[in-house]
């Protein structure tokens, strides 16, 4: 079974991806931390961001390794054989990776790396091409989203938890930036695929959304 979860910023599709994996026994690929990988090496390089002959030179270079944690759950990203599972996670890598990705070798290099993941397996992916790229032929589709202000007061409160002090106003307008940047990009920009089900997830709790998803695919 292949389950595709796409939408903006902040709208919880990690947690809910992870959540719905857990409960049907299947494999979690959070595609956004690849992304951010080659946006973090790019960085490191001192390379342009948005020069793509520069990148897919890097990328020949390149090693990028997935392994599951100890719960069988949690993502562990290597990068040329250095875990950077949370190098990946800052503020500079996050507009890095959203940067990269509008670059088709970037694309093309995860996209292919993703479908030979998924190969043979049953796994949920989200990302931001999932239902249109990656897995078209998926099972299932979910198109996570919520209101901007909601999906930026998530992330301001899970900024503050990390002990980021960092103003409600400037992740608003950090995530409303990756959003527009995203979404209207040449390659493979956000958007919803045809099949897939819109999930607002504004007024729900983690616990609602997941039992809504389940319940869409009968499997409540
Ligand atoms: O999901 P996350 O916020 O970690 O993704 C980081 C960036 O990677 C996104 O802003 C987006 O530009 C890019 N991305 C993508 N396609 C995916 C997953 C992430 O373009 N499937």
């Amino acid at each position: 079974m292949h389950i595709a979860i796409d939408g903006p910023s902040g709208a919880g599709k990690s947690t809910i991806a992870k959540a719905l994996a857990q409960r049907l026994g299947l494999t979690y690929l959070d595609t956004g931390a690849m992304y951010r990988a080659v946006g973090l090496k790019a960085l490191r390089l001192g390379l342009d961001l948005r020069d793509a002959a520069a990148l897919e030179g890097m990328l020949k270079g390149t090693t990028l390794r997935v392994e599951r944690g100890e719960n069988g759950l949690d993502q562990r990203l290597f990068l040329d054989g250095e875990e950077i599972s949370a190098a990946i996670r800052s503020s500079e890598v996050t507009w890095a990776a959203t940067v990269v990705s509008t670059l088709l070798p970037v694309r093309a290099w995860l996209v292919s790396m993703q479908r030979e993941i998924a190969k043979g397996q049953d796994i949920v992916m989200d990302g931001r091409d999932i239902g249109t790229k990656v897995l078209p032929d998926a099972d299932f589709k979910f198109f996570l989203t919520a209101d901007d202000a909601i999906r930026a007061a998530r992330r301001h409160l899970e900024l503050r938890q990390k002990g980021e002090n960092i103003a409600l106003e400037t992740v608003l307008t950090e995530l409303r930036r990756r959003d527009l940047q995203d979404s209207t990009r040449a390659e493979s920009p956000l958007t919803l695929a045809k099949d897939a089900t819109v999930v607002d997830s504004g007024d729900l709790s983690i616990d609602e959304v997941v039992e809504l998803l389940l319940a869409l695919m009968g499997k409540a």
